[in-house]
């Protein structure tokens, strides 16, 4: 059994929590302080001191933002990043690199790494244990259908639902932001969101997990209408990642 679950998603601050044993905890992203990384995964009875491994996603702030503080105070968790990054985790005694396409593993999950498009270099991943794999997305700008079959047999898919059109439309962002959001290396919109899910989903995937929401221009309400509402798949449960608390753990 693999258990999945976010401590926190949105533009401030993303990590995300993945376990098969409570005593190896791995860590995907570390967009949070270490404070709140440690009170987050007590207020779900895991401690900070079983994080194994930490994978980022991207050299985004709101995905290693709380990084250092993390590594300092643990310095024997493994980082994993991709081997673009090398020069921005020079200091850290236990890394590893990764490349698109080659897997590799953490506590005996399977990570097979490719890239997504958006406005740095962005890794997603299938991530398996004996079978129950999850198909992981985070920041994207638009779907890339040559990854459609590696999502092909995935039971949990994770993708970001960012925003809504009309709530960018509407906000106080300004033109140059709201350009760089919408763009093909910017992020999802709930609108996307439910062109890739329609595109990739099959009754094997028994999750969804919508994440990344903006605060300033989404809400789990929005995301409630523009997103689940579409969909009636009787064996398939939406879950929707608040801002700033955990998530419902996920077990596949
Ligand atoms: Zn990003
Ligand atoms: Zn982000």
């Amino acid at each position: 059994m693999v258990n999945f679950f976010s401590l926190s998603s949105c533009s401030d601050g993303n990590s995300f929590v993945l376990y098969k044993n409570p005593e190896e905890l791995i860590l995907i992203d570390a967009g949070i302080t270490l404070k709140k990384t440690k009170n987050l995964l007590e207020s779900k009875s895991l401690s900070i001191e079983n994080v194994k491994s930490i994978v980022i996603t991207h050299f985004h702030k709101d995905h290693y933002m709380g990084l250092d503080k993390i590594l300092k105070n643990f310095p024997n968790i493994n980082l994993y990043f991709n081997d673009n990054y090398t020069g921005h985790f020079a200091d850290y005694p236990f890394k590893r690199h990764f490349t698109f396409e080659n897997p590799f593993n953490i506590c005996d999950f399977n990570f097979f790494p490719f890239q997504i498009d958006h406005d740095m270099l962005n890794s997603g991943f299938i991530i398996d244990y004996n079978g129950s794999k999850i198909g992981f997305l985070s920041d994207m700008g638009r779907f890339d259908d040559r990854l459609t079959p590696f999502l092909k047999d995935i039971k949990l898919l994770v993708i970001e639902s960012n925003h809504s059109k009309e709530g960018l439309h509407n906000s106080k962002y300004s033109d140059d932001l709201k350009e760089r959001i919408l763009s093909e290396k910017g992020h999802l919109s709930n609108d996307d969101t439910v062109k890739v899910i329609e595109k990739v989903y099959n009754s094997n995937i028994k999750y969804i997990f919508l994440h990344h929401l903006s605060k300033r221009t989404n809400s789990l309400e929005l995301v409630q209408t523009e997103v689940v509402s579409r969909f009636s798949f009787p064996e398939t449960k939406f879950v929707i990642s608040p801002y700033n608390s955990p998530s419902e753990t996920i077990t596949i």
